[in-house]
């Protein structure tokens, strides 16, 4: 077959020359990086305009399928691991006994999957406001949708933020797997919504979401930390490293209702890891200078 594939299967305005550029004004951050993460194409395999967002998924020649919406990566599945397992286990393995929990956003499943590994966990539920990614996720993205089957999960598709309204004392975990703070997501980084949040949190619950990256995001990181220190008793910013997300790295706020817990401490093993480990869950929370210096300060 020819190294490089027909124009046909690489048509998307995205798509340059047969690399798909992820370009976004949001990684300049401070407006100077002026960068882009780049992949190359093997084949265009499903694009459409959902209620909510543009949605594209391709296959790319060395990182396996990769799910974009609105011009943004969500997952390649070489790497998601590293963005899945931590954003989960962070809260997960450091909650004594986590038996009930929400995700909220995740629709492509992959922190759903990890969810799972948690013998503990009796139900979990998933909340995502877009039909479209747990359906193009279940087609192209399997092994990240594989937790959609399992029969502790319930599956809602409507708005995170109105799901929380009603729901008071009910999870061990709540676990924000949003897009970026730009279109539907918005809402999810704002004070009332981690209100929302600690209301509807069981004694002792636990919150982690996604806390965007310390070389791009400071000042939102800051802004994240100061508000869930104000209404958590405990509240750190944790971070992984993941090649195809925006400047190699992404971060995770933690935060929870019980002021004595360890954070940094996981408190059992979990089976089937790529990326976490309990040696990794404890450096998690060690920030390089310039930003442990905002997240202390914050
Ligand atoms: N890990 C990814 C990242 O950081 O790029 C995010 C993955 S996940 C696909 C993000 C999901 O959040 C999307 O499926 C999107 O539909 C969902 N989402 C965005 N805004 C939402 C909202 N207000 N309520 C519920 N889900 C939302």
């Amino acid at each position: 077959p020819p190294f490089f594939p027909m124009a046909a299967e690489l048509s998307h305005p995205l798509i340059v020359d047969g690399w798909f550029r992820e370009i976004s004004e949001q990684w300049p951050g401070d407006g100077t990086a002026g960068q882009a993460m780049t992949l190359r194409v093997k084949k265009v395999l499903h694009t459409e305009k959902s209620l909510y967002q543009d949605v594209l998924v391709f296959e790319s020649t060395d990182h396996g399928n990769v799910l974009v919406l609105d011009g943004a990566i969500q997952c390649v599945e070489r790497d998601e691991f590293s963005y899945q397992e931590m954003i989960a286990h962070l809260p997960l393995a450091s909650h004594p006994n986590p038996e009930k929990v929400l995700v909220i956003g995740g629709g492509d499943g992959g922190v759903l999957r990890e969810v799972l590994k948690h013998p503990s966990v009796k139900s979990a539920t998933l909340c995502d406001i877009d039909e479209a990614v747990p359906r193009v996720s279940k087609q192209f993205l399997p092994h990240m949708a594989a937790g959609f089957n399992d029969p502790r999960v319930t599956v809602f598709i409507g708005d995170g933020f109105k799901f929380l309204d009603d729901k008071k004392n009910e999870f061990d975990v709540i676990i924000t797997d949003s897009s970026d703070p730009v279109g539907p997501a918005n809402s999810l980084f704002q004070k009332p919504y981690f209100q929302l949040l600690k209301e509807s949190l069981r004694e002792g619950g636990t919150i982690s979401t996604q806390g965007e990256c310390v070389w791009l995001h400071l000042p939102l990181i800051n802004d994240l930390m100061s508000m869930s220190r104000t209404l958590f008793p405990k509240a750190e910013f944790g971070w992984t490293s993941i090649p195809t997300y925006p400047s190699g790295t992404i971060g995770f706020v933690v935060a929870t209702l019980d002021g004595k817990r360890d954070l940094r401490t996981p408190l059992r093993d979990i089976q089937g890891c790529r990326y976490w480990s309990k040696a990794i869950h404890r450096q998690a929370f060690t920030l390089p200078a310039f930003a442990q210096a905002v997240v202390d300060k914050s």
